[in-house]
């Protein structure tokens, strides 16, 4: 069976190492000591693995994903192999059981060869996460166990062509009728939409016009086999062209009852309970992204001369450099920490808003600052950092626009404020 061969990697280094909760709880007892900004011992072999893959797997791919759009089965069926690719699927359902902060370890690697091929295997876990959340011990072994016997992607799929961060104007309904739910509607932009076995989709199902989002939609795991679903053609993108972005329209599909997620008018709370997971390896990929952009610059600033002397001599290119070291140090902090938030079994939803907004700002403006750095060449097709300037501007977009983390993070500071709880602890 194909499982049995994720038996070096990842998950190799999980067996010897007996488990990563260990790893949990190295980090929990540093924090109950102070601040320790030090990756576990099984951390750094994650980062090691993912480093590896990426020079020999990812970047030296990177040129053609992007030049021809076609999706990257090979590298992500390599990845599945060494069990780099769902890493968070818990033990109990045959997978690594990885936490958020692992992920970004991983993601920042992949990130740093190619975000379009980054987000094609990030999408899964995006897909997952609301099985992870909320699923029941059938849905988590039907639909999570399938991931680790093949190679397969899944999708999120809550986007529609009327709306996107308001998520509260979606139009795909599902109706109840005996047993089953019939699905009709249209979603968009579904990052694995052309390529996933099945799909997590949101869904009216109030019948209440004026029902809020809290009780009025429905999360339920649809199969891309079933018939009504149509997978759209793949979008052609600005950047990460890897990545496979689609529409999906659903007509008249049945959904089996046991296929809903969560209880009926949960699924608002649940779209988003997943987001406090996804957002920090969203981060991270951002951070992947300028820290390649950082060093491509600086490789560059001693390579390139002007005037008789290397660039980065002159001090206009050497604080370009610097301001996006600044950016990359300060964006890999707050991205790891909420991340780590999280595995504490802590509320992270205002730090991962900070780390998803903060990191996509830097990615763009470090990936902007390299073009910079490389004048012309930058501008140019066979230089290393066009593709990255392209490639950063979607971290700003999805998973919740720049503007949408900001209204997550100015309403929790406004409301702490009013209850008289300020930042200053
Ligand atoms: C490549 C790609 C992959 C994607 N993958 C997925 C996926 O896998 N699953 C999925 O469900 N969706 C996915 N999306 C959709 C993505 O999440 C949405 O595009 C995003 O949430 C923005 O929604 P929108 O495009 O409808 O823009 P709109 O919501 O129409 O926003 C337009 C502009 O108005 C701003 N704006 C909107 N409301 C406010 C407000 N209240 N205050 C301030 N500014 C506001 C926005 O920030 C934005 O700048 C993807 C999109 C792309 C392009």
């Amino acid at each position: 069976m194909a499982s049995r061969s994720v038996c070096n990697g990842l998950r190799m280094l999980l067996n010897t190492t007996q488990c990563l909760r260990r790893g949990f709880s190295t980090s929990k007892s540093c924090a109950s000591a102070g601040y320790s900004f030090d990756l576990t011992p099984e951390q750094l072999e994650y980062q090691e693995l993912a480093r590896k893959f990426t020079a020999d797997e990812i970047i030296p791919n990177a040129a053609h994903h992007d030049r021809t759009g076609e999706y990257p089965s090979e590298i992500i069926k390599k990845a599945w192999d060494l069990g780099l690719v769902n890493t968070h699927i818990p033990q109990e359902y045959n997978g690594l059981g990885l936490g958020a902060l692992d992920s970004c370890v991983i993601t920042e690697q992949f990130a740093y060869g190619c975000t379009g091929v980054q987000v094609a295997i990030e999408a899964n876990s995006l897909g997952e996460m609301p099985v992870i959340v909320a699923g029941t011990d059938a849905q988590k072994k039907k639909y999570l166990g399938r991931m680790t016997e093949q190679p397969l992607m899944c999708a999120y799929g809550v986007t529609e062509p009327g709306c996107g961060s308001d998520v509260a104007g979606i139009k795909t309904r599902a109706v109840k009728k005996g047993d089953e739910w019939i699905l009709n509607g249209e979603k968009m932009w579904i990052t694995n939409g052309g390529v996933a076995n099945w799909y997590f989709v949101l869904a009216r199902t109030a019948e209440d016009p004026k029902a809020s989002a809290g009780s009025a939609f429905t999360g339920f795991i649809v199969e891309a086999e079933w018939p009504g679903v149509t997978q759209g053609r793949k979008e052609i993108n600005m950047g990460q062209r890897a990545s496979n972005t689609a529409g999906i329209t659903f007509e008249d599909v049945r959904i089996p009852a046991e296929n809903m997620l969560g209880k009926e008018g949960s699924g608002f709370k649940i779209a988003m309970a997943a987001f406090d997971r996804t957002r920090p390896p969203v981060a991270a990929g951002a951070v992947g992204l300028a820290t390649r952009a950082l060093d491509e610059a600086t490789k560059y600033s001693l390579e390139r001369k002007t005037f008789g002397t290397p660039i980065c001599n002159h001090q206009a290119v050497a604080f370009m450099l610097a301001d996006m070291a600044i950016g990359v140090e300060s964006a890999k902090l707050i991205t790891r920490r909420s991340a780590w938030e999280v595995d504490q079994g802590r509320k992270n939803t205002y730090l991962a808003s900070i780390a998803k907004a903060y990191a996509s700002d830097v990615a763009n403006k470090c990936a902007t600052d390299a073009v910079q750095v490389f004048g012309g060449a930058g501008f140019n097709s066979e230089y290393p950092v066009e593709k990255l300037m392209r490639d950063a501007k979607i971290f700003q977009i999805y998973e919740g626009t720049a503007q949408v983390q900001r209204l997550i993070v100015s309403r929790d500071l406004i409301g702490r404020a009013a209850a008289g709880q300020l930042n200053n602890n």
